[in-house]
């Protein structure tokens, strides 16, 4: 497998248990997309009894479609870090601002 090295913000947390890439509140992807244009959803959720077994891997966030949040520059996430979590019945972005 090639291997590529760049930067990117953490998913320092994710409540989201039921996912099959969270374990201890900690999302293991390589990286996850965020949005759909408008809402801040996280596109790689997966529910799934099955969970991830990378547990020494944390995510980053490799691209975010949420033009309208303030982090975003050029459809990609400029903070250091965020949260995901649920709201009412979606799983978003907690560390989204509105421009
Ligand atoms: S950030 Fe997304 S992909 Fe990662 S554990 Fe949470 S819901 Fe799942
Ligand atoms: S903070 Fe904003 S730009 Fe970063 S992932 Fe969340 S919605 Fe996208």
């Amino acid at each position: 497998m090639k291997q590529v090295s760049i930067e990117m913000p953490l998913v320092a947390q994710c409540s989201v248990v039921e996912c099959a890439y969270n374990t201890d509140s900690c999302c293991h992807a390589r990286a996850i997309t965020v949005g759909s244009g408008v809402h801040p959803g996280c596109d790689t959720f997966l529910d799934s009894a099955p969970h991830s077994k990378a547990e020494q891997r944390t995510a980053g966030v490799g691209a975010c479609k949420v033009s309208a949040c303030r982090h975003n520059d050029d459809y990609e996430c400029m903070t250091d870090h965020i949260t995901i979590g649920r709201d009412s019945n979606s799983v978003r972005c907690l560390t989204y601002q509105q421009r």
